[in-house]
């Protein structure tokens, strides 16, 4: 084991601050990656805060992972040292299970280990990417094809970017698809510049009046202020799939009333407190559907990558010091973050 700097929470209400972790050496299959840059995802924030009661302490979030290759077990052939590589939200899997075989290791049936806070079953905990280096098995390690200097944009597409790419490719948008992203933060901004990218016609709904024109500009071929009754009036039985990004609980009837016959919404956003109930003739009326989607499994998540390189696109961020990481997370909490915080991991020393 090697001791390494990370910065972590060491209990639900205490602050993040410095912290030592152990990281393994690197096993045959393993690759080490110096982490530069690390996204700053509203499941950290959760999970840090113990929201949805699963936190094993301490714990070091971080799951939106760049950085350089360091060092390679003698198994290791995508990676050399010098290359660099992308961690998302998990790191290991069963590799057996139907959903292991369909390349959908995010569904394992046996155990999905997450990057920070352990085995989704119990277990030892993991340490995320708040921390100056990381060892991770190759088949769970991500090539990166943007140029260097995208890298710090680049980060936010392990986790923000491959959790909406997923529900968006399985329910087939494209063009001539009339598409509703519900809340542009990290995730939602990313939501509507992938879905404009796959050729869909995007309706951006926010909470936020001063969003409008940045949502026009990321892609949105209209906007909705979602509490505004007569503006939400105007898209009932209109939009042919809606990705709901929220993080706080809200009523969902006023975005499943939006979808037309047999059409679905997926919420992706995960609040700690449960929605509260919905009206059971939202869905029965128009045969509609409600999902739910979780990131992505490891063959998509390169997809994804690539789709981005190839369509230019990258997460709009403001860099961060590792220290400013409980400030940061309280403007997260105001919507106040255009649209991702990434922490400078060199910050860290
Ligand atoms: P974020 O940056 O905080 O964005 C959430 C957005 O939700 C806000 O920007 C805001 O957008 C909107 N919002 C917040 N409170 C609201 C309210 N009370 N009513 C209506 N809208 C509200 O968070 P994020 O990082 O994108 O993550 C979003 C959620 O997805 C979190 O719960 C996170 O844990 C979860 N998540 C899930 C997965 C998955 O695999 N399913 C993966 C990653 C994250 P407007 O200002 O535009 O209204
Ligand atoms: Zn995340």
């Amino acid at each position: 084991m090697v001791k390494v700097k990370a910065f972590g929470a060491k209990s639900a209400s205490s602050p993040l601050s410095a912290l030592e972790i152990d990281r393994r050496v690197p096993n045959p299959e393993d690759v080490q990656i110096e982490i530069l840059y690390c996204g700053v995802c509203h499941s950290d924030l959760h999970t840090a805060r113990n929201e949805w009661k699963n936190t094993q302490y301490p714990s070091v979030p971080g799951h939106e992972i760049v950085g350089r290759v360091t060092a390679i077990g003698n198994k290791v052939t995508k990676f050399k040292v010098g290359d660099l590589a992308g961690v998302g939200c998990f790191v290991d899997s069963c590799g057996h299970c139907g959903s292991c075989k369909e390349h959908e290791e995010q569904y394992c049936e046996n155990g999905w280990t997450g990057t920070y806070n352990g085995p989704a079953f119990g277990g030892e905990n993991t340490y995320g990417g708040y921390s100056k280096s990381i060892v991770v098995k190759e088949s769970f390690v991500l090539k990166i094809s943007h140029s260097e200097k995208e890298l710090p944009s680049v980060a936010p597409l392990l986790c923000a970017g491959i959790t909406l790419y997923s529900p968006l490719k399985k329910w087939k948008v494209g063009s001539g698809k009339k598409v509703g992203i519900v809340g542009l933060g990290g995730l939602g901004h990313m939501g509507v510049k992938i879905a404009n990218a796959m050729g869909a016609h995007v309706v951006l709904f926010t909470t936020s009046k001063n969003k409008i024109q940045d949502g026009l500009k990321l892609g949105a071929k209209e906007v909705c202020i979602s509490t505004d009754e007569t503006q939400m009036a105007k898209y009932q039985n209109q939009l042919d799939f809606i990705v709901n990004t929220v993080a706080s609980r809200h009523k969902l009837d006023a975005y499943l009333n939006l979808l037309k016959k047999d059409s679905t919404m997926t919420l992706v956003g995960a609040p700690a407190d449960p929605h509260p109930s919905i009206e059971v003739f939202s869905l029965i009326f128009k045969r509609r559907h409600l999902a739910g989607s979780l990131v992505g499994g490891i063959k998509e998540t390169q997809e994804m990558l690539d789709f981005c390189a190839k369509h230019k696109l990258v997460s709009d961020i403001e860099i961060i010091k590792m220290d400013y990481i409980n400030e940061a997370y309280e403007r997260i909490l105001k919507s106040d973050v255009k649209y991702r915080f990434v922490i400078d991991m060199l910050s860290l020393s």
